[in-house]
């Protein structure tokens, strides 16, 4: 537990580090023995140490004496669902956010739109935080797809690992950037941004089966 304690931590402070998570915004899990370790609720990642990590079970239950991340149901419903998913990953990063602000889908503008799996990141309806609403939401929005936004809200990324989920949420939180530029200039004369077709998108899984860290399993 204690190694799987520092991982979480470690990628807690990443997110910090990377500016994808600000102050008590976010927080992360991974797949532990029966259940999953969560971050805890409402603290800065300076103030965590490895200690602070929650123990909980997909029951709900958790150690006595600390406060697991309000989005505990979330990250315990995609955990319990999704078994081939071991890392979940939540952000308020500026970009994601911006576009889940303005309740939109991230269409297969860029091919990179692949790494979820996906061709396309879809927005999750608004819902209170910490609520089984905005869990049901999220995992609808995630079906057969590694990320999603949450309306006025924030992103979810998940991984196979830690390493994983990281990586998905770096290149989502790019992507939500380069969507918003692609939107701020075709907005006026530059018409619409060019969409690849489902075919070409096909064509990107296939290209993606051996492609290094993303090769498609
Ligand atoms: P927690 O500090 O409870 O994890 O909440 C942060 C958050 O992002 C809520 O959506
Ligand atoms: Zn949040």
């Amino acid at each position: 537990m204690q190694n799987k304690s520092e991982q979480l931590l470690k990628t807690a402070q990443k997110l910090t580090e990377l500016g994808l998570n600000k102050g008590t915004a976010g927080n992360c899990s991974i797949r532990f023995g029966d259940g999953f370790l969560v971050t805890p609720s409402g603290m800065a990642t300076e103030d965590m140490t490895a200690a602070s990590m929650v123990q909980m079970t997909f029951d709900g239950s958790f150690e006595e004496g600390k406060i697991p991340s309000s989005e505990w149901r979330f990250h315990c419903d995609i955990l319990k669902s999704r078994p081939e998913i071991n890392a979940v990953i939540h952000t308020h990063s500026m970009f994601a956010t911006t576009l889940a602000c303005l309740h939109k889908d991230i269409p297969p503008f860029h091919y990179m739109i692949a790494v979820t799996g996906a061709d396309t990141i879809r927005c999750a309806p608004y819902a209170l935080f910490g609520t089984q609403v905005l869990s049901d939401h999220a995992l609808a929005a995630l079906y057969q797809s590694k990320a999603c936004l949450l309306a006025n809200h924030g992103m979810i990324a998940l991984g196979r690992d830690l390493e994983d989920a990281l990586a998905v949420t770096i290149e989502v939180e790019n992507l939500c950037e380069q969507y918003w530029r692609v939107l701020q200039i075709s907005n006026g004369q530059l018409g619409e941004p060019h969409i690849l077709t489902e075919a070409e998108m096909r064509e990107v899984f296939q290209q993606f089966k051996g492609y290094g860290k993303w090769a498609i399993d």
